[in-house]
């Protein structure tokens, strides 16, 4: 072997990067899939649940009431007593922004039935508020959330009660779910989790006409007149200035 054909040989060596599977470490297959994280898995994994977190392959072993990779899993909310460990930041959190309800809400964890059986269109819900007037009956979030999304949900929710005990009345349901949006949004921007930034991108580019829309003209609303004045606005007329 001449020079010139080893040195072609040990480039061809060199530079040969040997992709792998995020998930199984295996060989990348010539098809795959990307997360909503960035990572990539191989097809192997084709025909797993992805987590609903990630976007991963859950983990079919975990009995969680969603699908979860076990990187979500481990910061899955379960329990009333994980709510009393975690809720406490994120409610200081959400005052901080000047959402304040006028009494305090309890977080209630919950099965998916039951947010189905109180309203069939939320079969894909993760949380829901009831209220009757300005009173808040229920605050209801589904069990084993990972903190990010638990703590989004939270948000959105919390803004529901606001908006009923503030005394807001029924809005067009864009201009409710916009603002709850942008309340669960506005609490992920602080935090260091890379999950929230998922997140976020999932709030802000939601294409649905009631999430999505509400959310973007909710947004556009509160950088041109500030938040306050957007909800002085909407209290006024049940709509978006
Ligand atoms: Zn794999
Ligand atoms: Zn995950
Ligand atoms: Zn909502």
């Amino acid at each position: 072997m001449g020079f010139a054909e080893w040195l072609a040989a040990y480039r061809r060596l060199a530079s040969r990067v040997v992709h792998v599977c995020s998930v199984c470490g295996r060989p990348m297959t010539s098809s795959f899939y990307r997360a909503s994280t960035g990572e990539t898995y191989c097809a192997r994994h084709a025909g797993e649940r992805p987590c609903l977190c990630c976007g991963m392959p859950s983990d079919s072993r975990l009995v969680m009431e969603i699908p979860l990779c076990g990187r979500c899993a481990a910061t899955a909310v379960r329990d009333q007593a994980a709510v009393k460990r975690v809720l406490p930041p994120i409610a200081k959190r959400i005052r901080a922004l000047s959402i304040r309800t006028t009494t305090p809400v309890r977080v209630r964890l919950v099965v998916r039935d039951e947010l189905r059986s109180h309203h069939p269109e939320g079969a894909n819900a993760l949380g829901m508020t009831i209220s009757t007037g300005t009173r808040v009956l229920d605050l209801m979030v589904v069990r084993d959330l990972p903190l990010v999304q638990f703590g989004s949900t939270v948000a959105h929710e919390v803004m529901h009660a606001y908006l009923a005990q503030q005394g807001f009345g029924v809005l067009p349901p864009p201009v409710a779910e916009g603002l709850c949006q942008l309340l669960a949004y506005a609490w992920l921007r602080d935090q260091p989790d890379p999950l929230a930034a998922v997140e976020r991108r999932r709030i802000a580019e939601d294409p649905g006409p009631v999430y999505g829309d509400g959310f973007r003209a909710a947004r556009a609303a509160s950088q041109r007149l500030g938040v306050r004045a957007m909800l002085d606005h909407v209290r006024r007329n049940g709509a978006f200035p």
